[in-house]
């Protein structure tokens, strides 16, 4: 790994200082998107890295897009979680409650420690940003996958 790749590994997972009176623009295409492995997300998400957090921001900030069925394990943030719903149709549910529809433009917040996860419908794709607010260099802590027949 070079410095600079190493530079870029410890500002994903950690809180960088804000880049001093300037504007900062992360081109689109310019991180690298990943797949969503099977510890965190069961069947296909896509997670586009946007912007680290900084002292500022405080939340590490990115893209998901799910294919239908497709949605992370049950979770928790243990600062909390924003997510823009930005098309598709998705499921949010928090443990113990009935499963939610989102729609584009819903804004949903995640507070602090509460069980849950989120995902495409069973068959409409879903794309979201998540900004993910960091506690201790940390903003997620994966639990055990949602089986399909929960899911559904
Ligand atoms: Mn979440």
């Amino acid at each position: 790994m070079n410095k600079i790749l190493a530079a870029a590994a410890v500002s994903a997972v950690g809180i960088v200082p804000a880049q001093a009176e300037s504007i900062e623009i992360k081109a689109n295409g310019s991180a690298a998107s990943v797949i969503g492995v099977a510890g965190n997300f069961s069947g296909h998400a896509v997670i586009s890295p946007l912007f680290p957090p900084t002292d500022i921001t405080r939340a590490s900030t990115g893209l998901v897009n799910f294919a239908p069925g497709a949605r992370t394990v049950w979770h928790t943030h243990p600062a909390g979680q924003m997510l823009i719903v930005t098309s598709g149709q998705g499921w949010v549910q928090e443990e113990g409650k009935d499963r939610r529809v989102i729609n584009p433009g819903d804004v949903v917040w995640v507070a602090a420690g509460v069980k849950h996860w989120h995902g495409a419908t069973a068959t409409s794709p879903m794309a979201h940003i998540a900004l993910s607010y960091m506690q201790d260099s940390k903003n997620v802590d994966w639990l055990e996958p949602v089986p399909d027949e929960q899911y559904r």
